[in-house]
């Protein structure tokens, strides 16, 4: 009854005329909050520019069950693409000029059609990143991926929301560290993160608790120094993401009476520096059934792109896309919160 209810809570969340108002008091976040905070400087509503990026979300399975996990991916989940749906994302691909296909999940690497899509995206010439668990590496059955991926250049974004054990296995579960650290130096040793290699390998950090990210620069020099210095592990980029205030992390907020807390701190830190590099503007975002969202957010919040009906990949067409509205709601402020969050990063 009680996830019925959040479950509900959360659909509402993606229409601005309703949210919140079941949260409390919505006078201290107020409904469509978002898009009156564009309007009010000018910049609504968000439009779309050509796209780069085609992220799939190929399914909810995963072996591990993260407490932010905005897909509230785990074992049991049964989400999960199918071939046809597979072969749909590649023949769109194909007919786009998107130069990237990015794939997430769950852990991407369960899905029975994950090969597939990184050998033909990569046949076409596009760049291929896999959003990587780093356990999974470590898996039974699996013990042959990172070879694979390296075969096939295929860059590596890894979440490690911290490099001390103790944050890291609070946020991943118990061990998580201690089996990342194992792949991240699997991945080191085919050359991933290191200069001239061609192999990409970028680490993801998000707060533990409710704060916002720091600086990224800042913190990625410390995650340099203390992951070289503690285990001999060098990387690219670290990406800081912001926890967005959905799915599993919206339930623990609730859970815990600290949902408005959250987002009145999103809101006092709105930059609207963050609004031109949005990740939306620039990318799609398919779910495992080839249904088309601006990104993976509205994805889990089932709030397709606004192109009429329930755009599927198989009918799409990428000059549909330009100038087309971004479906908003107050979530983006999660997005949009000091320095700004994106699958790549800080956006300021
Ligand atoms: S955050 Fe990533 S690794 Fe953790 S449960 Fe979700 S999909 Fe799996
Ligand atoms: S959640 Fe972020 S990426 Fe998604 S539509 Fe809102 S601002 Fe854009």
């Amino acid at each position: 009854m009680v996830r019925k209810t959040l479950q509900w809570i959360q659909s509402d969340l993606a229409r601005p005329e309703e949210q919140l108002a079941v949260l409390g008091d919505p006078a201290r976040v107020p409904a469509g909050r978002f898009a009156g905070q564009l309007e009010s400087i000018g910049a609504g509503p968000l439009r779309r520019d050509c796209l780069q990026i085609v992220q799939i979300n190929v399914g909810r399975v995963c072996n591990q069950t993260c407490t932010h996990c905005h897909v509230d991916a785990g074992p049991d989940r049964k989400e999960s693409m199918t071939r046809e749906t597979a072969e749909a994302i590649l023949e769109f691909l194909a007919r786009s000029t998107a130069s990237t296909l990015d794939i997430t999940g769950g852990a991407p690497e369960m899905n029975p059609n994950f090969r597939f899509l990184v050998q033909q995206a990569r046949a076409m010439g596009r760049n291929v990143i896999d959003r990587c668990n780093l356990t999974i590496l470590l898996a039974p059955r699996y013990e042959s991926l990172a070879d694979f991926l390296a075969a096939h250049q295929v860059a590596v974004v890894a979440s490690l929301p911290c490099y001390l054990e103790e944050n890291c296995d609070a946020q991943r579960g118990t061990g998580v560290f201690a089996k990342s650290i194992e792949a991240l130096k699997r991945l080191n040793n085919l050359g991933y993160g290191r200069e001239g290699s061609g192999l990409e390998l970028h680490l993801v950090y998000n707060p533990v608790g409710l704060g916002l990210p720091p600086d990224q620069q800042r913190l990625e020099h410390d995650y340099k120094q203390q992951l070289a210095d503690r285990f001999g592990i060098v990387f690219n980029r670290l990406f800081t993401i912001t926890n967005m205030p959905i799915s599993r992390f919206l339930e623990d907020l609730l859970a815990q009476g600290q949902y408005e807390t959250y987002m009145q701190k999103l809101i006092d830190h709105f930059n609207p520096a963050t609004l031109d590099n949005l990740m939306c503007r620039s990318m799609i975002s398919v779910d495992w059934q080839g249904f088309v969202y601006d990104c993976d957010f509205n994805q889990m919040l089932d709030l397709p792109i606004p192109a009429g009906g329930r755009p599927h990949i198989s009918e799409l067409t990428e000059s549909a896309l330009v100038g087309l509205p971004i479906a908003t709601a107050n979530h983006c402020f999660g997005c949009t919160s000091g320095c700004g969050s994106s699958c790549q990063g800080s956006l300021t």
